[in-house]
């Protein structure tokens, strides 16, 4: 089974995410815990990483798309994953064939998501990244919306309810 997550940042995917881990046994991926790891190394590519995450921008397709062919060939994935952060566009689509099973949109409003994110406080969260990253994804990532709800796999789920309501939620439409 591959599920993707989508939502803007501070929509619980990735609690979310981790707890269907826990309950479907297959591994949940964040190309953005895949870039804070890579940012904290003391190489060219890491400072150069750590640069981008600072800002809020995005990393460059190309460089995405390497990095996150090489986990999902890993063998734990072998029955699937659960994805969060990519696909970011249409062309990340383009450059991974990823063959979804399911697709839930955590619908989150704007005001939730920024406090959610305000409280959390990772180090990546500064009120200025936040603001270019929520801009990004309600230009770019909202698109893949209609893309995966003509393919009849997408499931829109309220993300404003209680952490295991939600998780019901999910589980009952799989
Ligand atoms: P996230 O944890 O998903 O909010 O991602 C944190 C940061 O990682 C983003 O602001 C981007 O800089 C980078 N990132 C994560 N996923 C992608 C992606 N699919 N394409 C480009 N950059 C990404």
């Amino acid at each position: 089974m591959k599920i993707l997550l989508i939502g803007p940042q501070g929509s619980g995917k990735s609690t979310q995410g981790r707890l269907l881990e826990q309950n479907l046994q297959i591994p949940y991926i964040s190309t953005g815990d895949i870039f804070r790891q890579i940012a904290q190394q003391n190489s060219e590519e890491g400072k150069k990483i750590k640069q981008i995450l600072e800002s809020g921008q995005l990393v460059d397709d190309q460089t995405t798309a390497r990095l996150l062919e090489e986990r999902v060939k890993k063998p734990d994935c072998q029955n699937g994953f659960i994805l969060d952060g990519y696909p970011r566009n249409l062309e990340q689509v383009k450059l991974i064939n990823l063959n979804f099973d399911k697709v839930f949109f955590l619908n989150t409003p704007k005001e939730v998501a920024l406090d959610r994110l305000l409280k959390r406080g990772r180090s990546d969260d500064t009120e200025e990244s936040i603001t270019k990253r929520l801009t990004l994804y309600y230009q770019q990532t909202e698109a893949l919306l209609d893309y995966y709800k003509n393919q009849g796999i997408l499931a829109g789920i309220d993300g404003r309810g209680e952490i295991q309501s939600i998780q019901d939620e999910i589980k009952k439409s799989l």
